[in-house]
C-alpha cells in the first residue's frame, strides 16, 4: 500500500505547494511511482505541474462530491513524472456542497481507495485553511508533512494545527501521526530565522527534517513554466535541496518500515 502524506500548514504562502510538486517530482525521479492530489481551489498545483486549470473536463471537485472517480479525473503530468488529480475554483463550492452530504470528512479517504494500490506514494496539497478539505486530507493521509518558513508567526499557528491533527487522532483517523516539519524558504543570514530553527530543533526534535530548503529563485519561477524546479533545473541548490528531502522520507519510511516489521 502506498504512503499518504498531507501537506498542510493552515498559513499561506509557505511553501506547501513548491513543497508538493517537487517532492511529487523528486520521488518519482526515484523511482517511486507518485499520485499528487490538487486539494486546494487556487489549483496551484496543477498549474505548476503543467495542466491547465482552466480547461479541466473534471477535478478532484466532482471526486468528492461523487459525481465521478479518481480514475477519470487523474491526468498524468508530463513535467513532474508523476499523475496528479487536479482541482480549480469550482473546489472552493465543495467546501459549503459537502456540508450536508454523508461522510464529509471522509469523502477524499473513500475516493482513493480503488487506485491507492497503484501508487508507492500519495501527497495531498491542502489548502491554507484548516477546513473540511484540509480536514479530509488528513482523514486521508497517515502523515502530515509540515512546511513551515522560520519567523515569529509561524510558531503561533503551528500550535493549532497540532491540536487539529490531535482532535482529528482522537475522532476520525487514530493512525494520523506528524511526518515531520520541513523548513522552507531559509535565509540562514537571518538571526530570527536561526533562532526559530533553534526553537523548531527544541520542541520537535527528530520531527524536525534535517534537510532545508534555502530560498531559492528558480523554485519560484518554475511554475511559470508549468513544471517542478525538480525537472526543470536539477542542478540549482532548490532542487538539490527537495533532492534530499525525498532520500530523506525515503530513508525514514525505510526505516519505520524495518521497525513495524520487527514489532
Ligand atoms: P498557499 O497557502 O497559498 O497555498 P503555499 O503554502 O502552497 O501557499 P507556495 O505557493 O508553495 O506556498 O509558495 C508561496 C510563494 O513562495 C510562491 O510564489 C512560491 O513560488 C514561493 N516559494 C516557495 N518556496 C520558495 C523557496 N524555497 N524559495 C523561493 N521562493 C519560494
Ligand atoms: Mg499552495
Amino acid at each position: 500500500m502506498p504512503h499518504i502524506l498531507a501537506v498542510a500548514n493552515q498559513k499561506g504562502g509557505v511553501g506547501k505547494t513548491t513543497t508538493s510538486v517537487n517532492l511529487a517530482a523528486g520521488l518519482a525521479g526515484a523511482g517511486k511511482r507518485v499520485l499528487l492530489v490538487d486539494l486546494d481551489p487556487q489549483g496551484n498545483a496543477t498549474m505548476g505541474s503543467g495542466i491547465d486549470k482552466r480547461n479541466l473536463e473534471s477535478s478532484v471537485y466532482q471526486v468528492l462530491l461523487g459525481l465521478t472517480t479518481m480514475q477519470s479525473v487523474r491526468q498524468k503530468s508530463e513535467s513532474g513524472g508523476y499523475d496528479l488529480v487536479p482541482a480549480n475554483r469550482e473546489l472552493a463550492g465543495a467546501e459549503v456542497e459537502m456540508v450536508d452530504l454523508e461522510n464529509r470528512e471522509t469523502r477524499l479517504k473513500s475516493a482513493l481507495g480503488t487506485i491507492a494500490a497503484e501508487y508507492d506514494f500519495i501527497l495531498l496539497d491542502c489548502p491554507p485553511a484548516l477546513n473540511l478539505l484540509t480536514l479530509n486530507g488528513l482523514v486521508a493521509a497517515e502523515t502530515v508533512m509540515i512546511p513551515m518558513q522560520c519567523e515569529y508567526y509561524a510558531l503561533e499557528g503551528l500550535s493549532d494545527l497540532v491540536e487539529t491533527i490531535r482532535k482529528v487522532r482522537k475522532h476520525l483517523n487514530p493512525r494520523l501521526e506528524i511526518e515531520g516539519l520541513v523548513r522552507t524558504m531559509y535565509d540562514p543570514r537571518n538571526s530570527l530565522t536561526q533562532q526559530v530553527s533553534a526553537q523548531l530543533q527544541q520542541h520537535f526534535g527528530d520531527k524536525l527534517y534535517a534537510t532545508i530548503i534555502p530560498r531559492n529563485v528558480r523554485l519560484a519561477e518554475a511554475p511559470s513554466y508549468g513544471a517542478p524546479a525538480v525537472s526543470l533545473d536539477k542542478v540549482c541548490k532548490g532542487s538539490q535541496a527537495y533532492m534530499a528531502l525525498a532520500d530523506e522520507l525515503l530513508s525514514r519510511s525505510a526505516i519505520a518500515l524495518a521497525l513495524e516489521k520487527q514489532a
